[in-house]
């Protein structure tokens, strides 16, 4: 039986109409550019977002990796949230790999970086400093939808100091849900943008990086050079294709999911909910230390898979039923009632 896992939404697995797309998906070598359904996606993909090009990536890392190498040479400097995925939890890539600084800067509510503080950050013309060239940001992040006029003032910022803006959308497609905004009106003030299909979309695998052309063709010989060019990736872009078609509003019974588990969580005095939960797929909530042994215990009774520790965010995705919310909700109840 499949477990109930609410580690992340990367543990989805496809089903079997998405199966019968990758078995059927027109093939050929992607490296030479003749994979018509990774070129499907593409194109779709930049349609989407209304720019002019994209290129299929493995992953939410590299999409991002070479975006940041597209837009920055040796010795640049990117500003990025100190909680960010670009800069605390792809390894160091962009400074390893790049040899690009990054100036992290903390948060000030999800996602959002005071502008005042970005203005200070960005370095003069001067030996003395790395030459700062690219803002990143991130939607969702921690479940969290970027305030919609943000990315607009981030970016004329971006235009009075030559710099351009990149997005980790790696869930950006729950926020389109939930702000009901179309993907292009999301993204209008990037430069380019990374969109994972294997997290809420349930795809297997995969990454689009949407941008200019100019850029994407940068980001296709570093996505080349680091090892990204994948031969017959149709067979993933099939997945990512019926994912984009088929589970991009079905996203919007994660956040009900989601909402539901908040507010019965709410109800049990031992436990403390983070207020911004559930705004999306993710419900953050602190149980005592002294009774992970047994939560854990109880919980593989259930068959329900929880993170580690005793700070938890339990994450809603495309396998998991209303029927499995409430095994978990009387785990829950059971524990803390
Ligand atoms: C998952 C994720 C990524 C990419 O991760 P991969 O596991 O490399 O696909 C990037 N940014 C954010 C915010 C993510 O959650």
């Amino acid at each position: 039986m499949t477990p109930i896992d609410l580690r992340s939404d990367t543990v989805t697995l496809p089903t079997e109409a998405m199966k019968q797309a990758m078995i059927e998906a027109p093939l050929g070598d992607d490296v030479y550019g003749e994979d018509p359904t990774v070129n499907a996606l593409e194109e779709k993909c930049a349609s989407l977002l209304n720019k002019e090009s994209a290129v299929f990536a493995p992953t939410g890392t590299q999409s991002n990796l070479i975006a940041l190498m597209a837009h920055c040479e040796r010795g640049d400097e990117y500003i990025v949230g100190q909680q960010a995925h670009t800069y605390k939890y792809e390894g160091g890539g962009a400074a390893i790999l790049g040899s690009i600084q990054p100036q992290p800067l903390e948060f000030s509510t999800a996602g959002v970086i005071p502008l005042e503080k970005i203005s200070a950050a960005i370095k003069p013309a001067d030996s003395h400093f790395a030459n700062t060239k690219l803002i990143c940001l991130e939607n969702t992040h921690h479940g969290q939808c970027l305030p919609l006029n943000y990315p607009g003032q981030v970016k004329a910022l971006c235009y009075e100091q030559g710099l351009s803006l990149h997005l980790d959308g790696a869930r950006l497609f729950n926020a389109v849900v939930k702000q009901q905004k179309s993907l292009a009106e999301l993204t209008q003030s990037f430069d380019s943008v990374s969109l994972c299909l294997s997290k809420g979309l349930g795809a297997p695998a995969g990454s689009v990086l949407v941008g200019s052309k100019e850029i994407i063709t940068r980001a296709r010989r570093w996505r080349k050079v680091l090892g990204g060019g994948m031969r017959q990736s149709g067979m993933l872009a099939a997945a990512g294709i019926y994912a984009l078609d088929n589970n991009v509003e079905r996203l919007e019974t994660d956040h009900q999911h989601a909402l539901q588990l908040k507010q019965a969580l709410l109800d049990l005095p031992k436990l403390e909910v983070a207020e911004y939960s559930a705004e999306t797929n993710m419900v953050f909530v602190t149980v005592p230390e002294s009774s992970i042994e047994q939560l854990n215990s109880e919980a593989k009774k259930r068959n329900i898979i929880l993170p580690e520790g005793h700070q938890l965010r339990l994450v809603m995705h495309l396998n998991i039923t209303q029927n499995d919310l409430t095994k978990v909700i009387d785990l829950f109840t059971k524990l803390y009632g």
